[in-house]
């Protein structure tokens, strides 16, 4: 273990040794005892993470997967898609792939997209469902989702919810929030290798969804709760890889969900400062590209001076025994990434962040 702490990427996120070693276990029948009781503990694991009731499905892909899941399972009609950033614009890529009757609104990457907008949407017309990133991640922008939500369910539209930034890292609360669909990937906050996707649906989602025409056979939702009953999936899972879920399932409830949302809120705080330090140090205009008052608690994106490239940043610290991500999409020169989130310490954060002051210093001269 003295080794973790080296790789702050955004996703894939770094994975612990203990749980790495959970997936040399031997195969087994998925169909059969010893499975189902396998998949009961993960159940334990998650219900908690996603603060929910409901039973958690889970899916052999990535979180991309679900992202087509919650659109094939939407009710018939068309879809308000909120977009800013590169993930959400995914999301609305997604349901246009589709077939769908897709509006988009918002477009701005700066913040999240104003209430006001979604509201006239609403209003205008109605949709099935609406689409929102809660953490996105190509920005380090948060989304309220309680105050989405409320606003769709009064005009009687589902939400769908990327949490995939979000969820293990930042409060999620499934069920008091009334989400109707809300998705992870194994990859990221939750700190598993990748290939598994999980999500909770409400029973009013899976009603609809009964009532979706295309909902296809991969990623057929009906058919997830079926077997999620019998403590089943559909087909074959990622046996490996579930192994490595308990695990990590039960690491997490021995850190508590609440006492890892005020890590990771601590983490986002130490970055932030951390930033504005960077500012009054060398006088260049570095800074955290999401606003104040919508910044996720698990990914931080930083605004360069001109002067200086994404890559160049992300190559220096790489020099100095640290991974961080580099810009994404349009954003790929003008930031560089910070992912502090799932099973990274504030101490090992301060080092990446320390050699990350280094190089920019270094690029500066
Ligand atoms: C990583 C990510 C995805 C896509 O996940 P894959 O596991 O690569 O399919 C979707 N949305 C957000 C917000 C992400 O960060």
């Amino acid at each position: 273990m003295s080794d973790f702490g080296t790789f702050f990427l955004p996703g894939p996120t770094e994975v612990r040794r203990e749980v790495l070693e959970a997936m040399l276990a031997p195969m087994l029948p998925h169909r059969g005892a010893a499975f189902e009781a396998l998949f009961a503990r993960l159940q334990q694991g998650l219900r908690p993470i996603f603060r929910s009731a409901r039973p958690v499905y889970v899916s052999s892909s990535s979180a991309t997967g679900l992202m087509e899941a919650a659109i094939r399972c939407a009710a018939p009609g068309p879809i308000l898609s909120l977009v800013n950033g590169a993930f959400s614009e995914r999301f609305a890529n997604i349901a246009v792939a589709c077939g769908r009757d897709t509006h988009v609104i918002g477009g701005d990457w700066h913040q999240p997209v104003p209430l006001e907008a979604v509201e006239r949407a609403l209003r205008d017309r109605h949709y099935a469902a609406l689409t929102v990133v809660h953490s996105e991640t190509s920005t380090g922008t948060l989304t309220s989702l309680p105050a989405v939500t409320a606003l769709a369910h009064q005009h009687d539209t589902a939400v769908l919810v990327d949490s995939v930034t979000g969820l293990g890292g930042v409060p999620v609360e499934t069920d008091a929030w009334e989400l109707d669909f809300v998705f992870t990937g194994s990859q990221k906050a939750l700190a598993l290798p990748p290939g598994l996707a999980f999500g909770v649906a409400s029973t009013r989602f899976l009603e609809q969804a009964a009532t979706a025409t295309a909902r296809g056979l991969y990623f057929d939702l009906v058919e997830y709760e079926e077997f999620v009953h019998k403590n089943q999936t559909p087909s074959t899972p990622a046996i490996s890889l579930l192994y490595a879920t308990a695990v990590q399932g039960e690491h997490i409830a021995r850190e508590t969900i609440d006492a890892r949302w005020a890590r990771h809120a601590a983490m986002a705080e130490m970055t932030h400062d951390w930033v504005r330090q960077l500012r009054e140090d060398t006088g260049a205009p570095f800074c955290v590209y999401a606003p104040e008052h919508a910044r996720s608690g698990t990914v931080t994106a930083v605004a360069l001076p001109d002067a200086l490239k994404g890559d160049d940043v992300v190559k220096g610290v790489a020099k100095r025994g640290f991974v961080i991500g580099g810009g994404y999409g349009k954003l790929k020169r003008s930031t560089f990434r910070i992912g502090h989130m799932g099973d990274h310490t504030p101490d090992r954060l301060a080092r990446c962040l320390e050699a990350t002051a280094d190089t920019i210093r270094e690029l500066l001269k």
